[in-house]
């Protein structure tokens, strides 16, 4: 049996691969067991954000790797003490909670939320806000929080306390927050899994105001559009809020499993000794592999990650057989004629790897992906959705 035949009798049928085994890379490009050269616009879902093998963090996962790799949390180590100080630092949060993917990262959240409610206002405050067509994860609570039934069917009973405002529809919101004891409202400034929509600022902005009228709790699951992938640092920034929590996972490990809670002033003590935990949270390779990314990620290179974005969105919008173009910075959904599906499985005949989010072709390639590889993949997708 080659690869793909193992893989089909012995790992769990929960993804609907592409026929592709992929074997190693470098940088923007992958490589297959037959050594086809693929670009990469989908960075394994927004996590290799400086691609594939690249020099410099490797370089700091293997010191890492040579000095010690898992020490529990029973005692301190040097990167996860440093990548909390760089978050905070960078963003004005106060403290860090490190697990290892988005959905860990969220139940934090939504235990510092249940936790804050209780706490402030009550036992019985602890309903949650969210959005339809939101995406928050597969556990059962995420999946609670996710705003999309199409998860819950065959999964009751789910986590109970939450409920779904619509988005870009204050009212909806406002709505929410008056029938039901409320602790906090969560959204993703930019839904990803949803189709690469970004809210609006104005109902962004309005969300903020209700948070800190009712002293409810703001989450913003920054999972996807975190680390720079919006063109922003975190894309809270680019919507002129300040979450009282936000969560984030993907890009910051740049390959490594990584996720945290991240806790303003008046959240950073919700928490107690004893209150949460993770036997793998803060493991010292994945934080250094975080380090080196969060190093790289400033204002000059955050406005090239602007610069490519433009780029993208000038190329596909308008261009034949694309419907619409929608997301922000380097996360971008496309709209096409013909079904997503096809323009992807084209992409990949030509040796593009593309992704998809409900009916779009979604692209997250890795942040620092060279200008010439990026117009290469571009003329390609063209292509492919111009062939109607
Ligand atoms: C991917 C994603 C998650 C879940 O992350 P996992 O690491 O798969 O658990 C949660 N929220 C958002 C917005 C995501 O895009």
């Amino acid at each position: 049996m080659n690869n793909i035949e193992i893989d089909k009798k012995y790992v769990a049928n929960t993804y609907a691969r592409f026929p592709v085994s992929i074997v190693s890379g470098k940088g923007s490009y992958l490589y297959d067991e037959k050594g086809k050269e693929y670009i990469d616009m989908g960075s394994g879902i927004g996590v290799t954000a400086f691609g594939i093998s690249d020099d410099e963090w490797n370089q700091a996962v293997i010191n890492q790797l040579g000095k010690v790799q898992h020490t529990s949390n029973l005692y301190y180590t040097q990167p996860c003490a440093t990548l909390a100080m760089m978050i905070c630092e960078r963003t004005g949060m106060r403290k860090v909670f490190f697990g290892n993917s988005g959905a860990e990262a969220n139940e934090c959240a939504i235990k510092v939320a249940r936790k804050y409610g209780a706490d402030k206002k009550g036992k019985d405050y602890n309903v949650i806000v969210t959005l339809k067509n939101s995406f928050h994860g597969r556990t059962l609570t995420t999946l609670a929080a996710t705003g999309q039934d199409k998860f819950h069917e065959l999964f009751q009973p789910l986590t109970s306390g939450f409920v779904h405002a619509t988005a870009n529809d204050l009212d909806s919101v406002k709505n929410a927050v008056k029938e039901n004891k409320v602790c906090a409202i969560m959204i993703e400034c930019v839904q990803g899994e949803g189709g690469v929509i970004a809210l609006d600022k104005e109902f962004v902005k309005g969300i903020k105001e209700i948070c800190d009228k009712e002293d409810i709790l703001l989450i913003v699951d920054e999972v996807q559009t975190g680390n720079g992938r919006t063109g922003y640092l975190y894309s809270f920034m680019a919507f002129d809020v300040e979450p009282d929590v936000f969560t984030t996972a993907k890009g910051l490990g740049g390959g490594l499993p990584l996720g945290c809670c991240v806790m303003n002033e008046k959240t950073q003590n919700v928490l107690g000794f004893g209150d949460h935990g993770s036997t793998f949270g803060g493991n010292p390779i994945s934080c250094a592999g975080a380090i080196s990314v969060m190093e790289r990620l400033d204002g000059e290179f955050l406005t090239n990650v602007k610069r490519k974005s433009e780029y993208v969105f000038k190329e596909l919008s308008n261009a034949k057989g694309v419907e619409s173009v929608s997301g922000m910075g380097l996360m971008v959904g496309i709209k096409t004629v013909r079904p997503a599906k096809e323009i992807i499985a084209e992409c990949i005949e030509k040796g593009v790897l593309c992704l998809s989010a409900k009916d779009k072709v979604r692209l997250l390639p890795a942040l620092n992906i060279p200008m010439s590889v990026l117009e290469n993949a571009i003329k390609i997708i063209k292509d492919a959705c111009a062939k109607i």
